[in-house]
């Protein structure tokens, strides 16, 4: 079933169900500089039950075509195309899935990527308007070069992913040893706090990587600018011991 048909079903069941507007479910209030609509919350809760299945998709940082993210999602989430993507402006898309299970999967299963950049994935919001949304939260791997070997366990890796956000899964090669040096965790960031370029364990800093993300500042942790840019007062962080950590990975 095609996102229009589904839409479509939606609104012929609500059609046959004869919505009634009883008084006080469309108000006109007096304001200030002019007149104001205003509507209850049964009538707004009918209003947005088109809406709340809708998973909107952004990538962080940059900007990518309707038809761009729409045949990488399509690739990533549904083989058969079954679903159709609208396009909200800014960078931001709607995606509505045949089956709950699949979207799900989309909401949950992450990190996801559309080439080298991390798709944002979130659940449709009353209110969204495209045109002001920011990416607000994102589901990323995070790396960690050159991390002792010791700490190569379940219990260590969920704690660091925990200190530097929000862990949601351990990458099972990374478990496994596979990977060797290569270390992943999967977090939830939130991107309205400055991120954590490095940090001490014990006595040893360790630098943080975000994959898929654009330019992250070593001295504030915002995301859209490196430290030569940075207006921000330093955090004191010993950059150099951090960074040089890096370049003998
Ligand atoms: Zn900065």
């Amino acid at each position: 079933m095609s996102f229009k048909e589904r839409l479509l079903g939606i609104r012929r069941r609500r059609a046959s169900m004869k919505v009634q507007i009883e008084p006080g479910n469309v108000i006109m209030e007096k304001v200030l500089m002019g007149e104001k609509l205003k509507f209850s919350d049964r009538v707004k809760a009918i209003f947005r039950e088109d809406w709340e299945h809708i998973v909107v998709v952004s990538l962080v940082g940059v900007t990518h075509t309707y038809r761009g993210i729409s045949n990488a999602v399509k690739r990533m989430w549904c083989p058969e195309g079954e679903f159709e993507i609208l396009d909200f402006t800014n960078g931001f898309f709607g995606v509505l899935f045949p089956s709950a299970e699949e979207e799900d999967k989309a909401l949950n299963g992450g990190p996801w990527f559309v080439g080298p950049q991390c798709l944002s994935v979130q659940r449709w919001i009353p209110v969204f308007r495209g045109s002001t949304a920011t990416v607000n939260t994102v589901v990323t791997w995070i790396r960690l070069p050159n991390l002792p070997v010791e700490y190569y366990h379940e219990i260590a890796l969920f704690s660091i992913g925990n200190f530097v956000s929000r862990t949601l899964k351990i990458d099972e090669k990374t478990l496994n040893a596979d990977r060797g040096k290569f270390v992943r965790v999967a977090v939830e960031l939130n991107l309205n706090e400055p991120l954590t370029p490095s940090f001490q364990i014990e006595d040893r800093w360790q630098v943080v990587d975000y994959e898929g993300l654009p330019v992250i500042c070593y001295n504030c942790g915002c995301v859209g600018h490196g430290s030569i840019l940075c207006t921000s007062e330093s955090r004191n962080q010993p950059e150099t011991e951090a960074q040089a950590g890096k370049t003998d990975e």
